[in-house]
């Protein structure tokens, strides 16, 4: 985390465009697991705990006969800083991309306790996604083993409504 706010400077977020979105900052954790081998290979790593509520939930998910399926887990603050630069090497404003992206360092998926949930590895993340069987499922059970939608609409971080990010919290409800 020592380099985030040259990382900032770097993307051109300023600190008060942070403190105006109210982002809170996000660590890594100390450890982290591989809940899941997917495609190609590609390991999803959460925390030792969100790791295995996340197995529970879709152990159960698949006994009401609906799918959920990691799109993605954990995700370094480098990695992020990388998200970003590509984007604008997309010609996208910074300001755009900051409507979907969290500034590294600020992303849930740090923690490795926030999960995208599609109906399939390969989902794109979209809103429609507040439609499926299985979002239904989420907004009935998920709360039961921990996690809760992190951005709703209209939230107050001024992120876009993502129906597919859910994150793990040790404290009950
Ligand atoms: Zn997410």
């Amino acid at each position: 985390m020592a380099h985030v706010g040259a990382t900032l400077q770097e993307l051109g977020i300023a600190p008060h465009w942070i403190e105006a979105r109210k982002l809170v900052a996000h660590r890594e954790p100390p450890s982290l697991v591989v809940a899941h081998t997917g495609l190609a290979g590609r390991e999803f790593l959460l925390t030792p705990q969100a790791a295995a509520a996340w197995l529970s939930m879709q152990r159960q998910a698949r006994a009401d006969q609906i799918t959920l399926a990691l799109v993605s887990a954990f995700r370094s603050v480098a990695r992020q800083r990388e998200i970003i630069l590509e984007k604008l090497d997309q010609g996208l404003s910074i300001d755009t991309v900051l409507e979907s992206v969290a500034p590294p360092g600020f992303s849930e998926h740090h923690t490795g306790r926030a999960i995208d949930i599609g109906t399939s590895e390969d989902s794109a993340l979209e809103e429609v996604f507040e439609t499926t069987p299985a979002f239904q499922w989420l907004t009935r059970c998920a709360a039961g083993f921990g996690f809760r939608m992190s951005f709703p609409r209209d939230n107050p971080s001024g992120f876009v409504f993502e129906p597919w990010h859910w994150c793990y919290h040790e404290d009950p409800v």
